[in-house]
Order: C-alpha cells, then structure tokens, then sequence
C-alpha cells in the first residue's frame, strides 16, 4: 500500500474509532499498594494501602477476570496495568495472562524492583507491549531519597537488566522534582546505555485520594522544569512540532480520549474516564462496563465550561499539558486553571520560540543594536 493511502487508512480509523467511542485503551490500578514509599506519590502514605480493612475491599481474582472479560467484549484493545506496584497484587500473573488470552496488548507500569524470575517466565511466554519503568534517579543516594527504601536502586536497575536480557520491551520514564532534576543528564546516559527510551514528565499531583498537597513541594520551578525538559533535543523538536498543529475547535471542558476511548478502573472496581476524573467514577460492582460507557462516561464530553474559562482559546493550549482532571485535582474545580501548569507552559512556549529563531547576522564593530521602550521606556540608540 502506498503511504498516502496508509496514513489516509489510519486518518479513517481514528474517526471511526471515536465517532463509535470505543474503549480502545484502559488502565487498570490494580492494587494501590507499593513496596516503596516515594515523596511525591499521589496515592500519598503507603500505611494507608496496606490497612487490612481497605485491602479487604480491593477486588478479587473472579471479579478482576469478569471485568477483564467485560472491557474486551466492549473493544479494549490497548491495556495498561499499574499500581501502586501491580507486580505487589497477590494475582498480578493470573490477570496479567487472562487480558493477554482475551487479546488485549498490555503494558505494565511498575517500579522494576519486583521483577522476579517467575515474571520473566510469564512475560517470556506472554509478552507485554511494553514494561514501563520508573526511575527516581541516576544515583542510589539520590534515588533513594525519593522512593525512601534503602536497596530500591540496585533492584530497579537489576529489574531493568533481567527485562532486557530476556529480550522485553522496557521503557525507562522519571518525575523530574526537586530531588532528582539535577540527575537528569545522567538519567539520560543510564537510558542510552541500556539502548532504551527515557520519558521525562515535571506533573506532580496533590495526592488523588483527597487533594492533599503535600507532593507539591517536590515541584520544580516552572523555568528550571522547561530547562530540562527542553535540554533533550528530541523533546525540543516534539514539542516544536506539536505547537504548529491547531488545535480543533470546541467547546467542550474536556478535549482529550477521556471517557471516548480511555477509561480507568480503581482497585475496588470503580470505573471513571481516567485517572484525574476519579471524582466522577461509578461502581462495576453495580452496573456492567458496557451500559456504564453508554451512559454515565459519556457525559464528560458534554460538559462545558463556566463563563470566562480562557484555555479553550488560549494561542499556547498547543503547548500546555493542562487537564481539566488536573485543575480539579489541584484546585478543586474543572474549570480553574493550575497556575503551575499555565506557568509552565508559558516557559516552554517561550523556550520554542527562542530556539526557533533565525540566526542574527553577525554584528559590525562599533554598532549596537535599536532596543525601542526598554524597561526603563528609553530608546538607546546606535552607538557611534
Ligand atoms: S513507585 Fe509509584 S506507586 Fe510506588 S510509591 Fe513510588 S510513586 Fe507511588
Ligand atoms: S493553562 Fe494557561 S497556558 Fe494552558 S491552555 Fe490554560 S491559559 Fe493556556
């Protein structure tokens, strides 16, 4: 097939896709418990995913396995499978075979630490898409710091290395914060001489059990964060690319797959959107995932702003990683914006401008550049 007609082909699919609304793509939490207890983790303390009473309500094996049966019925394609760690759930190998043998491509979000020589036999024989590894930083000291369990380092590399050797698909993704920015450029080198991807994300959330804003504190400053991000060249350029697409018209609050091919189910089977919209999550336990997704996940999508909400029309929305789920999150309404994220944006618009510019021509000697209203509102003129 020619290319035109593949990326036509794929253009249709897309629209079909979302005009059907079909739950392409799902990510199941399923367990919120760790084995590591990191500073910026937006499920918040550990001791409280690990009470009897909370874990006695986690979903079983059977329920885990109708839902599973459910969300390929409906047309999930894409899986992702997280945690807290998945690889702490009691049945992580049970349910990670059950959604392969239903067909679904799973990915599995985890901390590496936990990957074991049974894992390796399981994905040996089923394998994900892909094992998603988070990595706190380049340094055991520095990583440390971050998840707070002495030994996590050297089991996360070794989990990394025990993947790769068997021939799994990995991928490497690190929470730029206050304790670990300074080691990205040795992230980077850990990521190249695994031969993986390094995936860089600066969001950190209040904790999304109930909005507390500890984790916050890890945040980097909006410049610093753009900084670093925009370090990476191939980082630079997607973003370059990105901004020079237009955004689609709409007055929707939400414009992303959310709740039209996405959705989220928590550990006690509440299914919502996806993960930032667990305000508006509704019980598997009541109601089937089909008649859930007809009604109830549908309204995302008919939900307007209130009067005076300006990312809908904002020229940099191209280049902003805002999310209505994140507003509330952090602000407690959909619709307010996070002054965080805006600020954030605004430095990576700039940095894409700059870096866009074309090059000056050289200066002659003697001559000094025309600066018109300077700070001070004075016009310097050329120098003699
Ligand atoms: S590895 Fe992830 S889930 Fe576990 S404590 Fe750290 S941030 Fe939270
Ligand atoms: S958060 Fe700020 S930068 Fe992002 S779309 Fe809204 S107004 Fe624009």
């Amino acid at each position: 097939m020619a290319e035109g007609c593949d990326v036509q082909y794929s253009n249709w699919m897309t629209q079909q896709l979302l005009e059907r609304r079909v739950p392409l793509s799902g990510l199941l939490e399923l367990t919120s418990r760790c084995n590591l207890r990191c500073v910026h983790c937006y499920l918040g303390p550990q001791e409280r995913h690990w009470d009897a009473k909370r874990r006695s309500r986690e979903l079983s094996l059977d329920q885990w396995r109708s839902i599973l049966d459910e969300i390929a019925e409906a047309g999930c394609l894409y899986l992702g499978i997280t945690g807290g760690d998945p690889m702490v759930h009691e049945h992580f190998p049970e349910l990670y075979r059950h959604a392969c043998e239903r067909g679904m491509l799973v990915t599995v979000l985890c901390n590496g630490n936990l990957v074991r020589d049974s894992i390796i036999e399981l994905f040996r024989e089923y394998p994900p898409l892909d094992v998603e590894i988070s990595l706190y930083g380049a340094t055991r000291e520095t990583y440390e710091a971050v998840t707070k369990v002495p030994g996590s380092y050297v089991k996360c590399l070794n989990g990394v290395r025990k993947l790769l050797a068997n021939g799994i698909p990995v991928q490497l993704k690190t929470v730029l914060m206050k304790l670990n920015g300074h080691e990205l450029p040795a992230m980077r080198k850990i990521a190249e001489d695994f031969g993986v991807k390094l995936r860089v994300d600066s969001a950190i959330f209040p904790q999304l059990t109930d909005q507390d804003q500890a984790p916050l504190v890890q945040r980097l400053d909006p410049a610093e964060a753009i900084r670093l991000e925009m370090a990476d060249p191939a980082i630079a350029k997607a973003w370059d690319d990105q901004v020079q697409r237009t955004a689609a018209p709409s007055d929707s609050l939400y414009r992303c797959g959310a709740g039209v091919t996405g959705f989220y189910i928590d550990p006690f089977g509440n299914v919502s959107p996806c993960i930032m919209t667990t305000h508006r999550r509704h019980s598997l336990l009541e109601r089937s995932f089909a008649s859930l997704w007809a009604r109830e996940l549908e309204q995302i999508k008919r939900t307007q702003p209130r009067e005076g909400y300006g990312c809908n029309s904002c020229e940099m929305q191209m280049a902003c990683t805002s999310c209505p789920g994140f507003n509330y999150q952090e602000n407690a309404h959909e619709d307010v914006k996070s002054d965080y994220v805006c600020e954030t944006t605004r430095e990576r618009w700039t940095a894409i401008h700059l870096a866009r510019r074309p090059p000056q021509p050289a200066r002659a000697e003697g001559w000094a550049p025309l600066v018109w209203g300077g700070r001070n509102g004075v016009k310097v003129e050329k120098s003699a």
